[in-house]
């Protein structure tokens, strides 16, 4: 009687297979470089912030100084105007009527002398000398604009070759008590004023400063170019905000000289609107290298991580082919090809199982070659040797259900478990074995097997190795009756409790 070898142990899984570690590798390579894009943005978004900041800082300062300035003027414009109302203004000397009107005027110098022109155009006072030589500015625009608008208030003119300098003309309305027109107090700030401002300033080489009018003429700009001067942007939609909003900022595209900026603006109500502005390669340098060197480390470590992913994934690849390799020639017979002892210990095992889950039969042949021992004997072993792999060739043959597996049990005896199979279909598959041996070997030399049958449904809890002593019994009752015979076993009357 044959004792049943125990299972083999179940086969070592890798706990990392090559496609785990690739994907585990390429999620946190994606997770580091949502972290790093996330890190570069916030860095982005700080410089727009540290610009708009400085702009803003730049445009406010800027704008108190001419603010200041052109209020100071205002107020000696004023204090003429009102000095010409008096009425004995025509009468005392002209000493004492400069002193009257100019003694508290602002006087710097880029600021202008200031005339009087009466109700005509015709100048009748200025601060820079007591006679005057005749002149006409009844054309002006200023002069018009007074003339015909009674509430006007300061008017600051449009960038002009005032005087033989360039300059912005600021003028106010002498209105007698009853509103009527009696001429204009003109003074002019020159650009000299601006060009010194701005040169105080440290600006970058593309920096610009842009001095507006309300109506959105270019009173003065820096980088300066005469061309600019006195040219209308209202039209484009950033600065039309600037001088309708209190402050803000826009993307300008380069109105001017075609450099896309970042314009800032402080107070848009004022009479002239200040914006400064930043080149966006200006507002980016630093992130733009903190960006490519953060980029570059980060490709070279995906690169670097992808490269050893993928050879420790072909590493773990090969292990595991290796390792099938290994596997399938352990549960290989060398000689016939077929599985061996070991695989079937483990086959049977889960089949039981299966079976005893489905409540399916498992049937189990036991097939021996008879008289082997003198075949061996007459035709020598070699002939022996390839009796039994024309054997497990005729087993194979009758044997091929997905499920099903035959081995060479041991020398010349060998097994086909059959799930699924009730008795008599096993009796006939074990009856087509049989016939194919002997009608295959009958060419050679006439040989047979005999076959022991078995087939159970597995109660629970109960154990393989009932099926295999019953079909081993088969197999001796077959040897017993003759030999070149199949017999089933009498299973019912197995004791099948484990
Ligand atoms: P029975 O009909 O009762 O089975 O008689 P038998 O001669 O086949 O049985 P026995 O167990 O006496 O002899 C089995 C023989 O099978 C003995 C051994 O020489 C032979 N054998 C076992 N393994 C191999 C093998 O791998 N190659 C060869 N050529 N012969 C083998
Ligand atoms: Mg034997
Ligand atoms: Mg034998």
């Amino acid at each position: 009687m044959r004792m049943p070898g125990r299972p083999a142990p179940a086969k070592r899984l890798s706990l990392f297979s090559a496609k785990t570690v690739i994907i585990s590798a390429v999620c946190t390579l994606i997770g580091f470089s949502a972290i790093c894009a996330s890190v570069l943005l916030d860095l982005r978004r700080g410089e727009e912030a540290l610009a708009h900041q400085s702009l803003e800082n730049l445009a406010t300062g800027v704008d108190a100084d001419i603010s200041r300035n052109v209020e100071l003027y205002d107020l000696s414009l004023r204090a003429v105007a009102s000095g010409m109302l008096l009425p004995e203004i025509d009468e005392v000397s002209k000493p004492i009527r400069q002193l009257i009107l100019f003694d508290h005027a602002a006087t710097a110098k880029h600021f202008g002398a200031i005339q009087v022109y009466d109700a005509n155009g015709r100048l009748k006072v200025d601060s820079a000398t007591l006679d005057p030589q005749a002149e006409e500015r009844g054309d002006e625009e200023y002069f018009r604009v007074h003339r015909d608008n009674p509430d006007v208030g300061l008017y600051i003119s449009r960038p002009t070759l005032h005087r033989g300098a360039y300059a912005i003309v600021l003028s106010r309305r002498i209105s007698a008590p009853d509103g009527r027109f009696l001429g204009v107090a003109v003074g002019s700030i020159r650009f000299s004023y601006f060009h010194e401002l701005f040169g105080r300033l440290s600006l970058g080489p593309d920096d610009s400063i842009t001095v507006f009018r309300h109506d959105g003429t270019v009173i003065m700009r820096t980088p300066f170019d005469l061309d600019y001067i006195g040219k209308n942007l209202a039209h484009v939609p950033g600065v039309a905000r600037a001088l309708s909003e209190p402050s803000g900022w826009y993307a300008s595209s380069g109105a001017l000289d075609e450099i896309a900026r970042l314009m800032v603006w402080r107070d848009g109500t004022r009479p002239l609107v200040v914006l400064a502005g930043k080149p966006w390669r200006e507002v980016y340098r630093l992130w733009r290298m903190q960006a490519t060197r953060i980029g570059a480390t980060m490709l070279a470590l995906i690169v670097l991580v992808l490269a050893a992913t993928l050879i420790a994934a072909r590493e773990i690849t090969r292990r595991t082919q290796a390792e099938e390799r290994l596997e399938e020639l352990a549960t290989t017979d060398a000689l016939t090809g077929l599985k061996n002892r070991r695989k079937f210990d483990t086959t049977i095992e889960s089949e039981w199982r299966r079976a005893m889950r489905h409540r399916t039969p498992l049937a189990l042949l036991m097939i021996d070659a008879d008289h082997f021992k003198s075949y061996n004997d007459n035709h020598g072993h070699q002939a022996g040797d390839q009796m039994l792999i024309g054997i497990a060739i005729c087993i194979t043959d009758s044997v091929k259900r997905a499920g099903d597996c035959a081995v060479r049990y041991g020398g010349e005896e060998f097994a086909v478990l059959l799930p699924g199979l009730s008795e008599s279909d096993a009796l006939d598959v074990a009856e087509t074995i049989r016939r194919k041996v002997q009608s295959w070997s009958g060419d050679i030399v006439p040989s047979t097997v005999s076959v022991g049958v078995a087939s159970v449904t597995p109660a629970h809890n109960t154990d393989w190795v009932a099926l295999l002593q019953a079909a081993d019994k088969a197999l001796y009752a077959a040897k017993a009756a003759g030999r070149n015979r199949c017999i089933a076993a009498a299973v019912p009357k197995l004791p099948l409790a484990a």
